[in-house]
């Protein structure tokens, strides 16, 4: 399903930092973004960073949602109240430390020359982000699936691209992303990254692959199981 790494993208050593917020804001009534001191730390657009708790049970993994040239790390991440990490996320104030490590993962831009289909659950746009903001040139086209419209985060800055929200509380007909990636014409030779619930990620994998796509140019980063909540 997913892909080989990128050969011109030089690793990055991890990092462990102690960093400072810089702020906090409410994108929606569950989508916060948190801005924090940078630290030096080099990443790949597409890598996450490890949120530290004083129980290690509690590190929490989130992409970083700013840019490569960007001055500060950001993070979207969904308040969820009976999350054990979120529910203090979401107490931060501007000043307050924050541990954390980073760069991780391998959800990349693997050729940024390609036409990319990103299709997206919820905070799993926060890659997305960190692409278009990295990458200024690139032909991305974007499937968003959020509940609201308040929760299609950074709408506005997508803008330039083939953007497609879907809306699973519209009434009264729920969009899904995974429906329209079944008749959406696909641009040819892109590169697919999907981001967000494991659910919509192996319906929209089972949906390219029967369209003809080779799973090597399908990349997958999944964040949670939907059906738990
Ligand atoms: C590689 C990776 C990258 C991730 N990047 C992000 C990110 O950029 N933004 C982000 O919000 N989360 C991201 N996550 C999820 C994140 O690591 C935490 O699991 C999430 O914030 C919940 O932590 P918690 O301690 O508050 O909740 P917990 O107490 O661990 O669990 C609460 C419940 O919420 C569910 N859940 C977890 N994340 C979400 C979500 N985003 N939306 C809906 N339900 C969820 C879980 O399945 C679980 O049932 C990522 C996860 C992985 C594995």
């Amino acid at each position: 399903m997913t892909g080989g790494d990128n050969p011109t993208l030089a690793p990055i050593p991890v990092r462990t930092v102690e960093t400072t917020v810089l702020a906090s804001r409410a994108l929606s009534d569950t989508g916060f973004e948190l801005t924090l001191e940078r630290r030096d730390i080099h990443f790949h657009a597409g890598m996450l960073l490890t949120i530290h708790s004083p129980d290690p049970t509690e590190d929490r993994d989130y992409t970083i949602a700013s840019g490569e040239q960007d001055p500060h790390l950001q993070i979207l991440y969904r308040y969820i109240p009976t999350g054990r990490l979120t529910s203090r996320l979401v107490q931060l104030q501007p000043g307050n430390p924050v541990r954390l490590s980073a760069p991780y993962g391998r959800f990349v831009i693997q050729d940024p020359r390609r036409p990319i289909v990103f299709v997206a659950t919820g905070t799993g746009i926060a890659p997305c982000r960190s692409f278009l903001r990295s990458h200024s040139t690139l032909q991305l086209t974007i499937l968003h699936g959020a509940r609201t419209p308040q929760d299609l985060f950074y709408a506005s800055e997508f803008s330039r691209c083939q953007y497609h929200p879907c809306l699973s509380r519209h009434t009264p007909n729920p969009q899904y992303v995974t429906s329209l990636l079944q008749s959406l014409p696909l641009p040819p030779n892109a590169h697919f990254y999907l981001c967000g619930a494991y659910e919509m990620i192996f319906d929209a994998t089972q949906t390219l692959t029967s369209r003809g796509i080779p799973p090597t140019h399908i990349f997958t980063e999944p964040y949670y199981y939907h059906s738990i909540l």
